[in-house]
């Protein structure tokens, strides 16, 4: 029987991976869903090739634009929110959840109500409102399964394993950008200097995340809501190479190394089989050619970021929600080139330390409206931080 699948975000990165690994066995799925948002020219072409049944962009403008792009076709086209939610709410064995942002977060619970398997690369529905998704997950006996690669690393290393015998996990990082710069020439540091990752091609924000580890710090915080392991068991570690993705230490002292391919495609495919293996199309490693594996300790004075993900977990509750919102504010400060590389740090935590201790904010339940008033508050509060710094 083939298998009912949606993608949310299927024009980006993860959602084109995606794509290529289901156009490659077109016999086997049924496509429900796919949706986009500006570039409607991809999201047509892939919804006409793979026999979507709808196609939807978020951007409720440039619906007539889909119209025409799907005329003549058997695809429906529909815009905006609501219809966004409305194809979650289709039935679908799996849901790839590839939004960026905060938007993400909405579809992904609504394809959970409905019992949808969530594959889930958006970060931020993890960061921002983590309880919700497991919670709504487990009301509707619906899985969650990791993408980004860290986390699909630690569920394969997790395996026939007992969490509770699970003594720490270590998530690697590539150190970013400016891992061997001088520490003092960090305020130096470019728009276009920052958007360079020695590893990974990816997007400029998740590239410039990664210069300063608050992607890093995303993670660490994904890996407490989904997995459950407090924040004193969760480290980061540089690992120049990037191939480790994360390890999994257990009270016996083994170690469990999950190593793949600088390709998304690894976890994207290890989600959309499970709980089986099937050949995916990604390099094979050769141990001999790679040589060597190096890894250095996190600075935290080159990468305050860890500390404060560290901060956020044992706060939890909404901390998660104000951390993203200041984050994402910093960077778009930055990119707009208002603040210095190093000032994104001194702003995402000059908002901590003014909204944390706020225990009425942070300790409110956890509702959609209570994570978009904490996404709210953490943004403007960013916001004022930001223009006293940009002053000359
Ligand atoms: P991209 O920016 O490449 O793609 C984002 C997708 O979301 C596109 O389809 C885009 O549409 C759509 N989109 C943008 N804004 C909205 C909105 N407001 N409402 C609905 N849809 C919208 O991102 P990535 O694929 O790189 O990342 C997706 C998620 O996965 C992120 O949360 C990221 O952190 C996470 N992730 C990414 C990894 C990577 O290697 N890229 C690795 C691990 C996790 P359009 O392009 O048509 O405008």
């Amino acid at each position: 029987m083939k298998r009912r699948v949606s993608i949310f975000g299927a024009t980006g990165s993860i959602g084109q991976s995606t794509i290529d690994l289901i156009a490659r066995a077109p016999e086997a799925y049924d496509v429900v869903a796919l949706t986009g948002g500006q570039n409607i020219a991809q999201l047509a072409r892939d919804a006409i090739a793979l026999k979507a049944d709808i196609a939807v962009t978020a951007d409720e403008a440039r619906l007539g634009e889909l119209r025409d792009a799907l005329a003549g076709r058997d695809v429906e086209a529909a815009a905006g929110r609501e219809a966004l939610l409305e194809a979650a709410a289709r039935p679908a064995d799996w849901v790839m959840s590839a939004i960026v942002g905060a938007a993400g977060l909405e579809p992904g619970l609504e394809a959970l109500k409905h019992g949808s398997t969530l594959a889930l690369a958006n970060k931020e529905s993890l960061v921002t409102a983590g309880r919700l998704l497991m919670d709504t997950a487990k009301q509707h006996g619906a899985r969650i399964l990791p993408v980004d690669s860290e986390h699909s690393a630690v569920f394969q290393a997790l395996v026939g394993e007992d969490i509770s015998s699970v003594e720490r996990v270590i998530i690697t990082a590539s150190g970013g950008a400016f891992r061997d710069w001088p520490l003092e020439k960090l305020h130096e540091a470019t728009v276009a200097a920052a958007s360079t990752h020695p590893n990974w091609n990816m997007g400029q924000r998740i590239t410039i995340d990664s210069a300063t580890m608050f992607n890093k710090a995303l993670e660490l915080i994904e890996t407490h809501e989904f997995f459950g392991v407090p924040s004193d068991k969760i480290e980061a570690l540089v690992h120049s190479q990037s191939l480790i993705h994360a390890m999994v230490g257990y009270q016996d002292g083994a170690l469990m190394a999950h190593v793949g391919p600088h390709d998304m495609r690894h976890a994207i495919g290890y989600a959309l089989h499970w709980p089986k293996r099937a050949h995916l199309p990604v390099e094979r490693l050769d141990f001999a050619k790679i040589g060597q594996f190096d890894f250095k300790a996190v600075e935290h004075a080159r990468y305050p970021a860890i500390r404060m993900a560290h901060d956020v977990m044992e706060r939890g509750g909404l901390a998660g929600a104000v951390f993203n919102a200041a984050k994402e504010v910093a960077l778009d400060v930055f990119i707009a080139e208002q603040i210095s590389f190093v000032q994104m740090a001194v702003l995402v935590e000059g908002v901590l330390d003014r909204l944390l201790p706020d225990s009425g904010l942070i300790n409110a339940t956890m509702s959609l409206d209570n994570v978009r008033a904490a996404d709210h508050i953490g943004r403007k509060t960013a916001l004022e931080l930001a223009s006293k710094l940009a002053q000359p």
